[in-house]
């Protein structure tokens, strides 16, 4: 009977012209099953943010993009440096393949202040090494790593640093609906090792609070 009625109910709008041709096409249950319809999209929780305009074309990758579900924020914990001196410290003491951060940003020292550097770990989309110790090394592989040159448990940072990294956030944010709550300091990461990066007088809550969602 409910199979009927649903059919009657589409046959009367239909006429009606109550249903415009650029809709898509209505899913129509099989009540008498249950079966759930198979034509359905996959849906995933988005948010909706503002567009941020034009970017740097150096922003965007050149590599087919990862799923990226967060951003973390460090600091070096050095007075100065940029991505490539953080490149060099990265192979040399830690034996990797370069620096492990997808972004740095500069404090005026040894790149500009504010100056945002991507890295080749960026353009490639490749996995990080910023945020270990967490299960299944989620941190790395999901999360985009961001550097602020300075040691910010001993100063903060510049205030072209924090309208940059707003900027780039923001960016990332609406390219891949990343949603504030998924936007960590290290050491709120989730599973991750103990730290205090990116310092003590780094305020997430502050720089949250000037993000949209
Ligand atoms: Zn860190």
């Amino acid at each position: 009977m409910r199979k009927i009625a649903v059919l009657l109910f589409l046959t009367i709008f239909g006429l009606a012209g109550c249903a415009p041709e650029d809709q898509p096409p209505r899913i129509v249950y099989d009540y008498e099953t249950k079966a759930p319809p198979t034509s359905l999209p996959t849906t995933k929780p988005t948010v909706s943010l503002p567009s941020t305009g034009p970017v740097p074309s150096s922003w965007m990758p050149s590599h087919t993009e990862r799923a990226w579900s967060a951003i973390i924020i460090h600091h070096s914990a050095t007075d100065e440096g940029n991505a490539t001196i953080i490149d060099k410290w990265h192979r040399e003491n830690n034996g990797w393949n370069g620096i492990g951060y997808d972004f740095v940003i500069g404090n005026g020292t040894n790149s500009g202040d504010g100056e945002i550097e991507p890295t080749y770990r960026w353009r490639e989309q490749l996995t990080g090494a910023h945020a270990g110790g967490t299960p299944g090394n989620w941190a790395n592989e999901e999360g985009i790593g961001i550097c602020l040159i300075g040691d910010f448990n001993r100063s903060v940072p510049s205030k072209r640093q924090m309208e940059s990294l707003t900027k780039l956030v923001r960016f990332l944010q609406q390219r891949y609906r990343i949603p504030k709550s998924r936007i960590y300091g290290h050491r709120e990461v989730p599973g991750g090792h103990d730290t205090d990066c990116p310092g003590k007088r780094f305020s997430m809550n502050r720089f949250r609070a000037n993000l949209s969602n």
